[in-house]
């Protein structure tokens, strides 16, 4: 079934970076789960849709066609045809994605996709829900997190480098938002899976916790 690593936690804990770095160390196939259900909410976005209720979300969901492709490694998302992934990283999109997660049509959409771009390969899968619901045998889980404070700095960093000026408290508010949403939605909400080890990064460098994470992927297989 090839070996799998599950890494969930709250918004801002340096997932995508972290799994995409082990990925490319161990040569896995990296998959950002975020990004699908980011596609999902630019659809949204992008059409005007307003109306959320379950019907029009079913109705909407029949004409979301989400392919994953990837180009050295990087993986791109195709809706309907055409390569979004430019413009799913802003906090528009990143809210919109929270709210259209709580919908169980577009959840279950989106895993099918997950588990069979998994198949029998060698994973690294980031998101919300991974060691709980998508890959519950993976062999190794980790629940990555770090403290408001330090998730909210990492981001208002990264948004600076990118030249796109943004206010911290804003960018604070808008993060226990999302992760109110994500933690208390019915369906499969953000939570820590029974076998996950626990990650606090607060403290920590990017390389330290993939040399973390590195060696408990290799004590597990010797
Ligand atoms: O990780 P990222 O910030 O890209 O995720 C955007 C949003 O997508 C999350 O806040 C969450 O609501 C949703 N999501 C999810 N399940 C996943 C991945 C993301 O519900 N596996």
């Amino acid at each position: 079934m090839g070996y799998k690593i599950a890494i969930d936690g709250p918004a801002g804990a340096g997932k995508s970076t972290i799994a995409k770095m082990i990925a490319e160390k161990l040569d896995f196939i990296y998959v950002d789960t975020g990004a699908m259900y980011r596609a999902v909410a630019y659809f949204f976005i992008h059409n005007g849709i307003e109306n959320l209720d379950g019907a029009n979300v079913k109705l909407m969901c029949a004409q979301m066609d989400i392919r994953i492709s990837y180009e050295e490694g990087n993986q791109n998302v195709i809706l309907n045809g055409k390569n979004v992934t430019g413009y799913l990283r802003s906090e528009e999109v990143g809210k919109m994605a929270s709210i259209v997660a709580v919908n169980r049509e577009i959840r279950e959409k989106l895993i099918d996709l997950q588990r069979y771009i998994s198949g029998e390969e060698d994973v690294v899968m980031d998101g919300r829900d991974i060691g709980t619901q998508v890959l519950p045998d993976a062999q190794l889980k980790i629940y990555l997190t770090a403290s408001i404070d330090v998730r909210a700095r990492r981001r208002f960093e990264e948004l600076e480098e990118k030249g796109v000026s943004a206010n911290i408290e804003d960018i604070k508010a808008d993060i226990e938002t999302r992760d109110k949403n994500d933690m208390n939605r019915e369906i499969a909400p953000l939570c820590q899976a029974e076998d996950a080890i626990l990650v606090d990064t607060s403290e920590m460098t990017i390389d330290e916790v993939v040399a973390k994470i590195i060696s408990l992927y290799k004590g597990n297989c010797s």
